[in-house]
């Protein structure tokens, strides 16, 4: 039987191995596994990349946004942490990660509902729950749903206009863009996560802090490694969250490969859109105002399990992202996050969705068998 993974990282490594192999080899022959050269020659690449004035590597995506959260606790409170009275506006149709760091910055999240379209946070309902509780906020945390933008115009005015500040998630989102300027450079600070899975993804747990601000790189920079400029004495409350040498020389190898790769993921897309349209109880993902770089392709259907299982057995990977919405989770009860009015889009969006394989590396055979496959489910 044919086989469509969702990805396939050993096609991608022997795409890429010469420079891979060589990054490596650089590394194993400096020794200089915590805070090598490669960890500030990526920072500097991606910061040029990005258009940004200051990123720093550290070990994880999750890590990126508590780094920031708590950054932006000791900015703009003075305090190590945040308090529960303190909320944090943000989706509920996310990786967890995104609520959670918000819990252990102090803060309360508070999950407002999604555009049904984009699947990102809906800068109106933001605006409503700020106009009916004045002077909580102090903060939002959007993220970039399958690598497209949120609405950063809408969300940025209403940051300005209420002094609160944004944590981009671009955790699936490295390269996309809002009306030609990368994401993760618009609001206060940006975290990018480079797990194995991402659009650009490390030989193990990695991720990246962009800020235009130079208060919050000294605190994140400090943060990183125990929360001191001089590691025998030290200021803040900091983690062990440093990007580990051997990761960032394999990102730096990798990063020259990102813009054909998420134009590789683009032209699937495009693909999957011209065999899938008309189908009825099948919606397409809808690109608006940005430049998309689909790190899912995910289509939504009524009958999504029942088109998983039928794709399943005949050897096509999907996945669901994300099947529960975060204040639905244990985690995020117990009075620990608030809930804004209905969730309807998000609940209906976790009960709908299916990301479709798009390696970038896959052939055009396989981009047609899945939509050969789905067409003949729909027909059934
Ligand atoms: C992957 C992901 C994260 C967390 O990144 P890690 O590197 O796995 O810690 C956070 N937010 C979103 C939206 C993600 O997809």
């Amino acid at each position: 039987m044919k086989r469509v993974p969702m990805l396939n990282l050993r096609l991608e490594y022997e795409y890429m191995k010469k420079d891979i192999d060589a990054v490596i080899q650089r590394c194993l022959e400096h020794q200089q596994w915590i805070l090598g050269p490669e960890v500030k020659e990526f920072e500097e690449r991606v910061a040029e990349y990005l258009g940004v004035k200051h990123c720093i590597g550290v070990s994880s995506g999750t890590d990126a946004l508590l780094l920031s959260l708590r950054a932006l606790a000791i900015k703009t409170k003075g305090e190590e942490y945040l308090e529960r009275s303190d909320e944090i506006i943000t989706t509920p149709f996310t990786f967890t990660a995104t609520g959670d760091t918000i819990l252990r910055s102090g803060a309360t999240p508070v999950f407002v509902d999604i555009d049904p379209v984009t699947y990102n946070i809906d800068p109106a309902k933001i605006r409503e729950y700020i106009n009916q509780n004045p002077g909580k906020i102090v903060g939002i945390v959007p993220v970039h749903l399958y690598g497209q933008s949120c609405n950063m115009d809408e969300i940025m005015e209403i940051a300005s206009e209420y002094n609160l500040f944004v944590v981009e998630d671009v955790a699936q989102a490295f390269g996309a863009k809002w009306k030609g300027r990368k994401l993760g450079i618009i609001g206060s600070a940006g975290a990018f996560s480079f797990f194995p899975s991402k659009n650009l993804g490390a030989f193990g747990d990695a991720g990246l802090v962009a800020t235009n601000d130079d208060e919050i790189f000294d605190l994140v920079r400090m943060l990183r490694v125990h929360g001191g400029k001089d590691k025998y004495n030290v200021e803040h409350i900091g983690y062990k969250a440093r990007v580990d040498t051997i990761q960032a020389a394999i990102l730096l190898a990798k990063l020259k490969y990102i813009d054909e790769f998420n134009e590789r993921r683009r032209k699937i897309a495009e693909m999957y859109n011209k065999g899938l349209k008309g189908i009825e109880d099948l919606i397409l993902p809808t690109e608006v105002q940005g430049y998309h770089i689909y790190h899912q392709y995910t289509i939504r259907t009524s009958r999504r399990d029942e088109l998983q299982s039928y794709l399943k057995e005949r050897g096509i990977s999907t996945m669901v992202y994300y099947p529960v919405p975060l204040h639905k989770m244990k985690v995020f009860g117990n009075g620990r996050s608030k809930v804004f009015g209905s969730l309807v889009h998000a609940e209906q969006a976790a009960m709908s969705v299916l990301s479709l394989p798009i390696e970038p590396l896959q052939s055009k055979e396989d981009t047609e068998y899945v939509i050969e496959t789905v067409r003949s489910f729909f027909k059934a």
